[in-house]
């Protein structure tokens, strides 16, 4: 009973890094857009008062572009390993029940739909809708050959 309630507790942390990092890496892009515009519109203003601060925002700008395309990477890519570690568990990452059917190029959880990529990296909306169609479009062939 108590290998069972830490497994269950281990499971359900695991589910929420995991659900973490999923809303961190879908957000992660618009905050760093933002936090150069904001460095742009600073260093603007600095050009009419204080120049020398211009040049070092562009300066650490440029420089930290390096650090957070690194970062951006490092949670993805973790993101990857756990999302892989939730599919061969058969469990769904976006909505953590299953089961997980292993296609020809996807994993696809029949529960919500949800298609992922073999490295772990999720289908967009307009992929997911061409997979969708795909497929339906197969049966349909399908039901006109019968
Ligand atoms: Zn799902």
């Amino acid at each position: 009973m108590k290998a069972f309630d830490l497994q269950a507790r281990s499971i359900y942390a695991y589910h929420m890094i995991l659900r973490m990092l999923r809303s961190v890496n879908r957000v992660y892009p618009f905050v760093v857009l933002f936090g150069y515009i904001a460095a742009f519109l600073l260093a603007f203003i600095c050009i009419f008062s204080f120049p020398l601060g211009a040049l070092v925002l562009v300066i650490v700008s440029v420089l930290s572009l390096a650090f957070v395309v690194f970062f951006g990477e490092t949670l993805t890519g973790i993101e990857g390993i756990l999302t892989r570690r939730a599919l061969k568990n058969n469990r769904c990452p976006a909505c953590r029940t299953g089961p997980i059917q292993k296609n020809v190029a996807t994993y696809q959880c029949l529960g919500c739909g949800a298609r992922f990529h073999f490295d772990g990296a999720q289908l967009s909306a307009d992929e997911q809708e061409a997979c969708a169609s795909d497929a339906s479009g197969t049966s349909a062939k399908l039901i006109a050959v019968e």
